[in-house]
């Protein structure tokens, strides 16, 4: 690694205490995550762990040595031999540590353009009690007078009292600051009192656009969804925020996303870029609409910066264009796949080529990335749209050729049955992987829908296959939330919704380490703890393969490592 790119993650190893802070707001617990005093970092040694190292043996061994960016050694005792000056021991006192977890599609990237603070860490709370918790641990990393938000991560099925909190239950949380809670993509929203008086007086104003629309907080400080072709009360107070948001609050945000990922253990992200907005900022636009030039830039920054503490491979997609696939065709000139370093890179095409709908279009666009050797994905949420594409890309590769560029498709949906056999084995002949969604379990308004995926039969399959969030407009982020339904079938509201389709939880596991690696491309560098790979892991509060069923939910790391380096740790860790 070069000289200057070490020494400014080191600064940011130094100037991310606020960050963590932010990430440890439900356990109540400042990490402190401690710069290294210059030269070469030291060897991370962990002792008297239970290290699941993913292997292909399933070995699990009690220590581990990190050097540089790197696992050195995993087995039943540290390498014998002088231990160079400096070397971290940390004693794990039996704790539980698994490979990084990564997540093989979502949209992540967009949190940067949230406006305000914002606060992923409520998509963890139970219940409206646990809700005013995490947004009081919060209010005190937020300098008076600015938001704290919480935007597709409030979803009211994750709580127990299935609605938001009412403005008076938000004001005994947070009373000194505005509060916005805003269910992705449309809304509906809540907010407090500070927060209904900045939307009152935006409504006695003269509006601010042509197209804009009155936010109309109730008494109860709700505020109405809105439609993706009009717009809305909700999409309103997006519009409202944004104009207020710089391009700091984007790296903040950045920051304060990534703290809380590598609070759960989640430490690498394939991230797919949403239905985004052409053109300068407009009241209709949702949650997922930015600018999908732009909305880069901030993580641009804070990796140009040295201070990515989560790894990030970013797709481009061609979603909301019509007619001649004109803005893929400028991707495939002018972008590189690919592109970048282990902690943000450039990826292929997805989630989509073209809109979905527009079947012509879509196999125009298949062609193009094919001809550009671009790795393509796609979905099929039903029997008639996987057969279709399965016939699609057949066609493809007939013409083209794509078994060597690791095509992939979203099966989204629900329900069990429609994945078939027949469709695994030709997507398997043409070289493709599938990834499984997880996050109907929540979306569901109706709590008796029988879920699905069918993860039991598929997986006995053996086409490369990963496990996906698809947060975290629609879907909540945290990899153990997602893990907990694949393993038991409970839905959001504690119903058995997935009978008899569940994976042990070494399996659903596997599906979010080395699995998940094949899809970045690095099934020989991540995924597995294992000599000679890039150092990432997690080490756990508790033990995943043996608490009860209710507990999953509930994990978090206590000390996480990317690329060698520790980036989120819990107070005490270290003894005591
Ligand atoms: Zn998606």
């Amino acid at each position: 690694m070069p000289t200057t790119s070490t020494i400014s993650r080191r600064r940011f190893l130094g100037t991310t205490a606020g960050a963590g802070l932010a990430g440890a707001g439900l356990a109540g617990q400042a990490p402190q995550v401690v710069p290294p005093a210059g030269g070469p970092a030291p060897d991370l040694v962990l002792v008297n762990g239970r290290i699941h190292t993913m292997d292909g043996r399933n070995t699990v061994a009690n220590t581990v040595t990190i050097r540089n960016n790197r696992f050195l050694a995993v087995g039943d005792a540290p390498p014998s031999g002088a231990t160079p000056p400096g070397t971290q021991v940390i004693d794990l006192r039996g704790r539980t540590v698994v490979p990084g977890l990564i997540d093989s599609h979502l949209h992540g990237l967009d949190t940067a353009d949230r406006p305000g603070y914002h606060v992923l860490e409520v998509e963890s709370a139970t219940s409206i009690r646990e809700v005013q918790d995490v947004l009081a641990a919060h209010r005190v990393t937020v300098p008076e007078g600015r938001w704290l938000t919480a935007i597709g991560a409030a979803h009211p099925t994750l709580w127990a009292e299935r609605r938001f909190p009412t403005l008076k239950e938000l004001d005994a949380a947070v009373p000194d600051r505005p509060v916005l809670l805003y269910q992705g993509f449309y809304g509906p929203a809540a907010t407090n009192t500070l927060g209904k008086k900045f939307f009152d007086a935006a409504d006695a104003a003269p509006l601010l656009h042509p197209d804009a629309r009155r936010v109309q907080v109730s008494e109860a400080g709700a505020i109405g969804a809105s439609s993706g072709t009009t717009g809305g009360p909700s999409t309103n107070t997006l519009y409202l925020l944004r104009r207020l948001q710089t391009f700091e609050d984007k790296t903040r945000n950045a920051l304060r996303t990534m703290a809380y990922s590598t609070s759960l253990g989640l430490t690498a992200w394939l991230d797919k870029s949403t239905i985004y907005a052409l053109g300068p900022l407009h009241p209709r636009q949702g949650s997922a609409n930015v600018d999908p030039y732009r909305s880069r830039e901030a993580w641009n920054a804070v990796h140009n910066e040295g201070r990515m503490t989560i790894r990030v491979q970013m797709d481009f997609t061609a979603f909301a264009e019509r007619d001649d696939n004109a803005m893929l065709k400028e991707y495939l000139k002018n972008a590189l796949p690919y592109f970048g370093d282990d902690m943000l890179r450039t990826g292929g095409i997805g989630e989509w080529p073209a809109p979905a709908a527009e079947v012509e279009q879509t196999r125009a666009a298949q062609r193009l990335v094919a001809q550009a050797r671009w790795r393509c994905d796609n979905d099929a949420a039903n029997l008639e749209a996987l057969t279709r594409l399965v016939e699609q890309l057949e066609e493809v590769n007939r013409d083209v050729g794509i078994t060597s560029l690791r095509w992939n498709v979203n099966l989204l949906g629900t329900g069990v049955g429609w994945v078939t056999a027949d469709s695994l084995d030709r997507l398997q002949a043409l070289g493709c992987s599938i990834q499984l969604s997880s996050n109907n379990w929540v979306n569901s308004t109706s709590p008796n829908v029988v879920a699905g995926h069918a993860y039991r039969t598929i997986n006995r399959h053996p086409i490369h296959k990963s496990l996906f969030s698809n947060a975290t407009h629609i879907s909540p982020l945290n990899p153990w939330l997602h893990l907990s339904y694949v393993v038991t079938g409970v839905n959001s509201y504690g119903q058995q919704v997935n009978p008899g389709e569940h994976l042990t939880r070494e399996e659903a596991l596997r599906l979010r380490t080395c699995e998940s690696s094949w899809h970045l491309g690095m099934e020989n560098r991540l995924g597995a703890i294992e000599p000679g790979r890039l150092a990432d892991l997690a080490v756990l509060d508790r033990d995943y393969f043996s608490v009860p069923d209710v507990e999953i939910k509930k994990i978090r790391s206590v000390l996480t490592v990317v690329d060698g380096r520790i980036v989120h740790e819990a107070a005490g860790i270290r003894g005591g």
